[in-house]
């Protein structure tokens, strides 16, 4: 791989031969050994803002950082190879990236069909920013793809979905539902956060563009806040790459190097997320003071056979129903002491949370309570701690 060397420029993407944890190590950062080169194994962070150019009329390869940053690209490098993307594009944050694409594909009077259990930060860039530029969305119950075709609209243009959603975990068939809009000419956008490029590659699966978080799993240190796009079509990730520099969310050279350093063991930890998560849901479901647990790596989730066929895993992210009142459910978060009461998820440690007043605050009661997130359903980010600590925990704080 080192003797390739170069930057590997988007679309050339030879790399695609390895598999995804090579790709993880070192796509995007190979090593040039070529005259005069450094022949460093780790790329550099490049911090200058505007780069010379010898005559006025001819720019070098690099002219401003927001146009481009040579850190920014070996991110956008590996994000690509691992998404089985052509293009991929790394922005400040996921909403950055989700307003960049919205500003991309719409305009007013067009219309959205989103899957009703949706990160609450989205709705709400929906629902209070979009929505005063005349762009509409409405939700669905999409763990039934009929009900998505059945929401399209003359003035439909993209359908969003999650799968596994949060934090319900409900599934959406993502085969299925880009079968539904290619075939009715609608963009099919899917926020892969939840299970990383490490488990599932809506592209693959015939989704128009991919939307990261980096803040979660691909950064996976809770250290780094940025988003990023995947695709494969050109004249798109043009207009998104002119999007991006005209309205400024570019991801910083700092935190591109840290979201390279964190996805260097991006399969390392999700394989133990997923062991560990699998091994907390088992427990939780046998404990009387749990209700019901939702992890798509149960047998006894309805989607489980979906999962395994559009995923080759089921993530870190689970949540439970505890009996009783929601004072209940604040006693047990209170008294834990490994998990941390915070919002958030994807990092190495593990996270707990009460999504009705915390992720979800934003969601009206009334919403909240047609798609299924009770008072009392909590949320966990289960880490790569040892799980046995995880469930001793868990075990004195239900007490
Ligand atoms: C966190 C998150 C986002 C938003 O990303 P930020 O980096 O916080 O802006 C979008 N979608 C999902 C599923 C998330 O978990």
């Amino acid at each position: 791989m080192a003797q390739e060397s170069q930057h590997m420029q988007p679309g050339s993407a030879p790399a695609q031969a390895f598999g995804f944890a090579t790709r993880a190590v070192h796509a995007g950062e190979e090593v040039d050994l070529r005259e005069g080169a450094t022949g460093e194994v780790v790329a550099a962070i490049h911090l200058a803002t505007t780069y010379a150019r010898r005559k006025v009329a001819e720019p070098g390869r690099y002219e401003y950082v927001r146009l481009q940053n040579p850190t920014r690209e070996a991110l956008e490098l590996k994000l690509a190879s691992l998404e089985n993307a052509q293009y991929g594009l790394a922005f400040s944050s996921g909403l950055a990236a989700e307003t960049t694409l919205l500003l991309a594909l719409l305009k007013a009077g067009d219309h959205i069909v989103a899957f009703d259990d949706l990160y609450g930060g989205t709705r709400r860039l929906f629902e209070q920013i979009f929505a005063n530029f005349g762009i509409e969305a409405s939700y669905v119950d999409a763990t039934n793809a009929q009900l998505v075709e059945n929401a399209l609209k003359p003035a439909t243009k993209m359908v969003w979905i999650e799968s596994p959603t949060n934090p319900l975990l409900k599934l959406a068939d993502i085969r299925a539902i880009a079968e539904i809009t290619r075939r009715r000419g609608v963009a099919l956008v899917v926020d892969n956060t939840f299970l990383s490029p490490c488990l599932q590659r809506p592209l693959d699966l015939g989704a128009d563009v991919v939307v990261h978080s980096l803040t979660k799993y691909l950064g996976g240190h809770s250290d780094v806040l940025g988003g990023a796009l995947l695709l494969n079509d050109k004249q798109l990730y043009e207009r998104l790459q002119f999007n991006q520099n005209s309205t400024g969310a570019v991801l910083p050279p700092f935190d591109s190097y840290l979201t390279l350093r964190g996805l260097k063991t991006l399969a390392l930890r999700m394989e133990q997320h997923g062991k560990n998560a699998l091994a907390v849901a088992r427990y939780l479901e046998k404990h009387p003071r749990v209700s019901r647990v939702l992890y798509p790596g149960l047998e006894s989730h309805p989607q489980h056979a979906l999962a395994k066929a559009q995923a080759s895993g089921f993530g870190g992210v689970l949540s439970f129903d505890v009996k009783g009142t929601v004072a209940d459910a604040e006693n047990f978060l209170e008294r834990l002491r490994l998990f941390t009461l915070a919002e958030s998820l994807g990092g190495v440690e593990s996270l707990i949370e009460l999504p009705a007043q915390m992720t979800h605050v934003s969601v009206e009661k009334a919403e909240r309570e047609k798609i299924g997130i009770t008072d009392t359903l909590i949320r966990v980010s289960v880490g790569i701690e040892d799980v046995s600590d995880l469930i001793a925990d868990l075990e004195q704080a239900l007490g």
